[in-house]
């Protein structure tokens, strides 16, 4: 160990910044978030610097630094251009045993500054000892992801009970199996929700031994149009920590490879009319499973709510008091349009967007055509390859061009994503004559056009 790790408290202390750029600006705001009392010595300063000195944040002494400077103060960072300048700070520090930190002089410092995770209380710092900067950096962004946010206001909770959970757990195990429960629980993913009242109130009934039959939760999570890479962070944690996973045909398998590795996996189907599980059964089994104290994950493509059904799965949750969060997901639309190079709206083209099903009831679309029809509009058909003749033929009837730029996404965002062009009047011949298959996406407007020159996804693959 080149460096020992320790956080000091700086509260109220005077601490010394040299320098009034940028990088001074920087360090001036971690001190000021430990609060701490910062003096800044420069012959300038920056807009920034000068705003904290503006709003009385800060001391300010315009001049450069003299010996007298450095006498009470606790801490010394040297933030200037200037490696004469630097060192001099350095040496006064050292002279007086005060810690100091020049920038990128690791030579002149004492003490090195790390690079930070912040979940505060939690505090994570990271230092490769100024070998490998960019991969503290790379480690930094990974912890970033996968550590909720809200896990500060955890520790704040946590921190609320302490002394209760002391006073009831005399042995020392039984306390650290209580709180490793409530860290990688329900009552945890309750605060990260944001229920931190409800968490409040589920530890304290724990505590109270006051808990009934204990009732798992339900995550309705939005797995996106297939690409992994464009799961949510907070997808992939219940991903993980669920016991139980329900899954249907539109979750794609690179997706499901990051579950849990021991979890339940239950495959719901759903190919359009073949219902593989019917909803209601679906919807029951939710209740049922978490009624067992299980943590289920129902993964759905895309986004729950968005033609996803979730409404309705939520809604028998609910009657039954289950706890339950939904995660939204990226929407086909969404993904395959960034993945085919059609945005869906653009100044020249479009101005509005729809999202419509081509689900066919009783042989018929009900949907407002005359709406649809209209100039500078995309329109979005989801569960439509059925049904294009009778989209055309509808369209067209009301006065959409029949020239009118389609183009068809199948199985978008991943591998095995293909696309199609065409023209609203040749859609019907083009699923006719082509093997399309499920799912696949129909995108309806003057934006297609646009495939051609911002296709970056066919014109540069990332691999
Ligand atoms: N909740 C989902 C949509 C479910 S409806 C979402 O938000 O994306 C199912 C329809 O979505 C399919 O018939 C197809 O039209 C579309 N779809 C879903 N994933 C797709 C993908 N990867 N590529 C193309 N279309 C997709």
């Amino acid at each position: 160990m080149n460096y020992l790790p320790i956080f000091i408290d700086i509260k109220q202390k005077p601490c010394l910044v040299v320098g009034g750029g940028a990088i001074a600006y920087r360090k001036i705001n971690l001190l000021l978030k430990a609060y701490a009392q910062v003096t800044c010595i420069a012959k300038s300063s920056c807009k920034n610097v000068a705003k904290l000195v503006n709003d009385k944040k800060i001391i300010y002494i315009e001049r450069s630094i003299e010996p007298s400077d450095v006498n009470g103060q606790v801490l010394i960072i040297s933030a200037t251009n200037n490696a004469t300048l630097n060192k001099k700070v350095s040496e006064l520090a050292n002279q007086n045993n005060i810690p100091v930190n020049v920038i990128d002089s690791p030579d002149l410092c004492t003490f090195i500054m790390p690079s930070i995770v912040d979940r505060s209380p939690i505090l994570i710092a990271i230092s490769s000892a100024g070998k490998a900067p960019v991969l503290v950096r790379i480690i930094r962004a990974k912890l970033e992801s996968t550590l909720p946010h809200a896990y500060g206001k955890l520790a704040e909770l946590a921190g609320n009970f302490r002394d209760q959970v002391k006073a009831k757990f005399s042995k020392i195990e039984d306390k650290r199996y209580f709180w490793e429960k409530v860290f990688s629980g329900i009552i945890a993913e309750k605060v990260f929700s944001g229920k931190i009242q409800e968490a409040k109130a589920d530890l304290q009934a724990q505590l109270n031994n006051t808990v009934e039959a204990q009732v798992g939760a339900v995550y309705l999570v939005g797995g996106g149009p297939g690409d992994p890479d464009l799961l949510t962070f907070r997808a992939l944690r219940l991903m993980q920590q669920a016991d139980v996973v329900l899954y249907d045909r539109l979750v794609s398998d690179r997706v499901m490879e990051l579950v849990r590795r021991d979890a339940q996996l239950i495959y719901v189907g759903k190919e359009c009319d073949n219902h593989t599980v019917p909803q209601g059964d679906i919807n029951q089994l939710l209740v049922d499973l978490a009624k067992k104290g299980r943590r289920v994950c129902r993964l759905k493509g895309g986004d729950p709510f968005i033609f996803g059904r979730g409404g309705e799965e939520i809604e028998t949750l609910a009657e039954n008091g289950i706890p339950f969060q939904v995660v939204p997901g990226i929407t086909a639309a969404s993904g395959c349009s960034t993945y085919s190079g059609i945005p869906l709206t653009h100044r020249d083209y479009s101005q509005s967007c729809r999202f419509v099903t081509g689900h066919l009831k009783d042989g018929s679309m009900n949907l407002p055509w005359h709406e649809l029809a209209i100039e500078q509009q995309t329109i979005v058909f989801y569960m439509a390859l059925n049904s294009v003749e009778y989209l055309s033929r509808q369209l067209i009837l009301h006065n959409m061009r029949p020239d009118m730029p389609v183009a068809l996404v199948e199985k978008g965002t991943t591998p095995e994503q293909k696309v199609y062009t065409t023209t609203l009047k040749e859609l019907p011949h083009l699923v006719e004559n082509e093997t399309i298959h499920a799912p696949t996406l129909i995108i309806i407007g003057e934006v297609v056009k646009l495939r051609e020159k911002l296709n970056w996804f066919d014109a540069k693959p990332m691999i």
